[in-house]
């Protein structure tokens, strides 16, 4: 309850943080991640300072640490999910540098099972539930798949060219639920946004030319106009940004007003990360 009343004064944001594991071949011992406590707090440490200094605290709703499974990940959510068949809207973000774990949060590393990240685990759940309602509820669900790459929404995009460019768009899976009470005929709709953000990483304009720099440059506005959106609303302000990116403008109806957004803030604990980790939770806690 206290938890609710929290995410209300919040204007129900939630921001939680996953933590991927190293994966083989990567050094163990070189983490960034001193400390993950139970109630969403992380001790992040600098490797290029000792003692107090080198070490910075941050909160969160929660954090999940890498031995964290998809299915509990998943069962931390899975209210906030079911509440779309109640006529919510439901945004649920992954935002963090490109290999900190996003696409194996939102979609699972395989098609297996237990594998199975946010995405497959959402629709199977809403449709299971629209089952087993079935005597009192009528429900129709439809599914949209759109990306946007350098600010323009494009849909239908094949499967090779949505992997090579992955990490430089923005991809959302839409579940519309339009639920008719069989009883007194009253309809709900409540929708389902589950995106799969571009990479954050910050390209240096030294290193960037031509194309790889436009796609840069549309990454960090849409970034960083999603975060003043978020932040906006975090803040109950009376003006709410949606129009300086696509990216917020197709999100528009499904950000604000009853709407609910969660974002994980996913980080890659190696060494090497350690300034794109630490931008990557200022943004994260800007917004939460
Ligand atoms: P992103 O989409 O942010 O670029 P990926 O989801 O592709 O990152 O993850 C990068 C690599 O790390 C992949 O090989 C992925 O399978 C692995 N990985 C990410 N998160 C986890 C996790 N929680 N457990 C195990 N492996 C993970
Ligand atoms: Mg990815």
């Amino acid at each position: 309850k206290l938890f609710n009343e929290v995410q209300e004064l919040k204007g129900n944001i939630r921001v939680y943080c996953r933590v991927r594991p190293f994966l083989s071949g990567q050094d163990k011992k070189s983490t960034t991640v001193d400390y993950i406590g139970e109630n969403g707090e992380l001790l992040i440490s600098n490797p290029f300072k000792q003692g107090k200094d080198g070490h910075r605290m941050f909160k969160f709703n929660k954090v999940f640490s890498p031995f964290a499974s998809q299915a509990e990940v998943f069962s931390d959510i899975q209210p906030l999910i079911r509440s779309v068949l109640d006529g919510f809207n439901v945004c649920i973000f992954a935002y963090g540098q490109t290999g900190s774990g996003k696409t194996y949060t939102m979609s699972g590393p395989s098609t297996s099972k237990q594998d199975w990240g946010v995405n497959y685990r959402a629709l199977n759940d809403l449709f299971d539930i629209s089952l087993s309602r079935r005597n009192a509820f009528s429900y129709e669900v439809g599914v949209q798949m759109v990306e946007i790459y350098n600010e323009q929404a494009n849909r239908a995009v094949g499967s090779t060219a949505l992997n090579e460019r992955s990490s430089r768009s923005h991809s959302i899976l839409t579940v519309h639920v339009r639920g008719l009470d069989v009883k007194n005929k009253s309809t709900s709709r409540g929708c389902l946004h589950l995106i799969d953000l571009a990479g954050s990483e910050r390209v240096e304009r030294s290193e960037a030319t031509g194309d790889r720099l436009k796609e840069a440059q549309h990454i960090n506005k849409s970034l960083s106009a999603l975060g003043d959106v978020i932040f906006a609303l975090a803040q109950k302000n009376a003006h709410v940004p949606y129009r300086n990116s696509k990216l917020t403008q197709v999100l528009q109806s499904s950000l604000g007003g009853q709407a609910k957004t969660l974002m994980f803030v996913q980080i890659n604990p190696d060494v090497e990360s350690y300034s794109e980790t630490i931008s990557t939770l200022k943004f994260a806690e800007r917004v939460s």
